[in-house]
This record gives C-alpha cells, structure tokens and sequence, in this order.
C-alpha cells in the first residue's frame, strides 16, 4: 500500500514528490512514458527564479527529477492508465500494475493543441511555439504570427507586442472568440494586425522559420508570406480522459477543485495545469505541487490519528 502516488511529472508531479518524499512519504511517481511535461518541449526557460542567465527545459526537469530522487521519490517511467478512487484504498492501474494508495496526487498536465501542418514539428523550438511567455524574448524586432481567435491567442499577441515589430494574427473565422476586453485590446494596438478567414497550411523553414503558406477559407485562395515565428494559441486540452467518471470536471475537461488542491474526493488532490487554466506557469505548476502534497500530508496524517466510530 502506498502513502501517496503522486500522477504526473511536470513541475508539479515533481515538486509534490520533493515535499511528499521529504516528508517521509515515500511518494511512487507515476511519470508517464515522457516524463518531464512540456516543459520537455521547450528550448531556454528564462523566467523560473533562480536561474539567471536560463536554463533549457529539458535540463529543469531533470534537476526536478534528481531533487525528488534525493529524498527517496520512486520515479517510474509509465503511464497510469486508469484508476478507481470509489473506493479506499484508491487504485491506480498501469499497462502492467496495480498500485493501491491511501491518497493521489493528480498532476497529469495539460497538453497544448497543434495545428498539425507540415513543418510545425521538425520547427518546434525553432520558431514555432505555444508559449508565448516562455519563448517570446527570442524574437525581438521580428515579424511574429500567431493562430487563434480566442482568450490564449490576443493575450499571446499583446504579450508578444513587446518584442516583436509587427504581430499578426492569423484567424480562421471573421469574429473573434476572445472576450471583448481582449478582443478590443488587441484590435487597437497599433502593432497588431489580422488576417481573417485563414488558415495555417505550411510552416517554411529548414533551421528556424521562414515563411508560413496561408489559406483564405473564403477566397480559397493560397499565398506564401515572410515570418519569423508562429506561436499557435488554439487552447489547451487538460490530460484528464482517466479521471473522467471519478473526478469532478468542469466543461473544458479541467479538474474541479474549490481550494486548487482538493477534489471532490477526499484524499485525492491535484496540481498544475490539470487544474490551473489561468497561469499555466512551470513556477505556479511548481506551487501548487508544493501545496497539494502538504495537504495530502495533513490528510494522511489525520487519517493515522483518526478512531474509528464503532458502530
Ligand atoms: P479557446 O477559447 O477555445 O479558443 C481557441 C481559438 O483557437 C478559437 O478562436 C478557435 O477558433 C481557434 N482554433 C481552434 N482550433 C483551431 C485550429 N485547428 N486551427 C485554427 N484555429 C483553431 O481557447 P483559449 O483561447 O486557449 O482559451 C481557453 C479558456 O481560457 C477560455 O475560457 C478563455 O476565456 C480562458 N482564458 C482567459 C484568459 C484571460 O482572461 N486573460 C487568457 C487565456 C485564456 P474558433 O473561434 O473558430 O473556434
């Protein structure tokens, strides 16, 4: 029986297991078969604290990782493929395991969507993004593009506003999704422009991005244009598809939670970006870990005091 078995090994898996593993619990991290999160799928990290001069993605997570192996996590490289928390103990299932835990910490993440056109892999990190506040400060005085119409997307742009010389919007309808505050904001600024009934079809480029091969929906006309970079703003999907049925979610699939770490099961709490879809930052992620598993400490510890009412 484990203590806790902690879901997920983003920052907030990872953070949770460091402050579960330093409380003795001997936390079992379910990592998932990449491990780290996407922040794995980043290049320089340069706002989580305490690293001056950056540090690449890839390299945080591992130094996440060695931290909470320090003190005892067990990390394992599977996917938890599904669970049962009806019942006590929980259950939580692998392709080959059954765990049993006294509490879970969900920290499954939250995946961004992609366009799925040719070029946007291969250009990952080398000019195509979905993180503007992540990968922004690399594209100063360039031509910046970025796809969507909703909340993700004028935010993304005003963001990117401050470095680039010109942004553009690339939108598949003529009306925006965004709520009117942003919506206005971004149709106001002067370095803000749009492109209307579009699509993405192409990204161009060989080392970095070049070019974007556009597709008017109205005119189904097709042209290539000059780009520097394409952050892609088209939502987030929560990594939830295992909880559905055992967990409260809201309507976008996102874990409920009143507090931002209980549920509505007892003794099952969450973390980061499964839940959180206002800051989705490495740093927040990493905060709300840190709080899931000192709740789920004070849980468990109050289960080991509690008496059973005789009946
Ligand atoms: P969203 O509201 O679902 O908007 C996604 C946008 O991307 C839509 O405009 C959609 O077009 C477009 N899109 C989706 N798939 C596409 C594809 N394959 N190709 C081209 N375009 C595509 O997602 P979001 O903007 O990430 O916002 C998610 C939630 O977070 C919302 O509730 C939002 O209000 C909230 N949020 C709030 C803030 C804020 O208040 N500061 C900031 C960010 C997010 P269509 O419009 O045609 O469907």
């Amino acid at each position: 029986m484990e203590s806790v078995i902690i879901i997920g090994s983003g920052p907030a898996g990872l953070t949770a297991a460091i402050y579960a593993a330093r409380a003795n619990l001997n936390p079992l991290v379910l990592a998932g078969g990449q491990y780290g999160g996407q922040l794995m799928l980043t290049t320089d990290v340069e706002n989580y604290p305490g690293f001056p001069a950056g540090i690449m993605g890839p390299d945080l997570m591992i130094a996440f990782r060695e931290q909470a192996e320090r003190f005892g996590a067990r990390v394992e490289n599977v996917d938890a493929a599904s669970v049962d928390f009806a019942h006590r103990p929980f259950i939580v299932r692998t392709a080959e395991q059954e765990y049993s835990a006294k509490s879970v910490i969900v920290a499954s993440g939250a995946s961004a969507r992609w366009l799925n056109v040719p070029g946007e892999e291969p250009l990952r990190g080398r000019g195509v993004s979905t993180c503007a506040t992540c990968d922004g400060a690399f594209f100063k005085g360039k031509h910046i593009y970025v796809v969507g119409g909703g909340d993700s997307a004028m935010e993304e742009a005003l963001f990117l506003t401050r470095f680039g010389k010109r942004v553009t919007i690339v939108h598949r309808r003529d009306t925006l999704r965004a709520s009117k505050i942003m919506a206005d904001r971004a149709l106001a600024h002067e370095t803000i422009d749009f492109i209307w009934n579009a699509v993405v079809e192409e990204v161009i480029g060989t080392t970095h991005v070049t070019g974007l091969k556009l597709h008017d929906l109205k005119e189904g006309t097709r042209r290539t244009v000059d780009a520097d970079a394409l952050f892609i703003a088209i939502g987030h999907d929560p990594n939830t598809a295992l909880f559905r049925g055992q967990l409260d979610l809201d309507r976008a699939g996102y874990i409920v939670s009143p507090d931002g770490t209980s549920t509505n099961v007892e003794g099952v709490f969450v973390a980061g970006d499964v839940y959180d879809i206002r800051y989705k930052q490495a740093v927040t992620a990493a905060g709300l870990g840190c709080r899931a598993a000192i709740d789920a400490e004070r849980y468990l510890e109050a289960l080991e005091f509690s008496v059973p009412v005789s009946p």
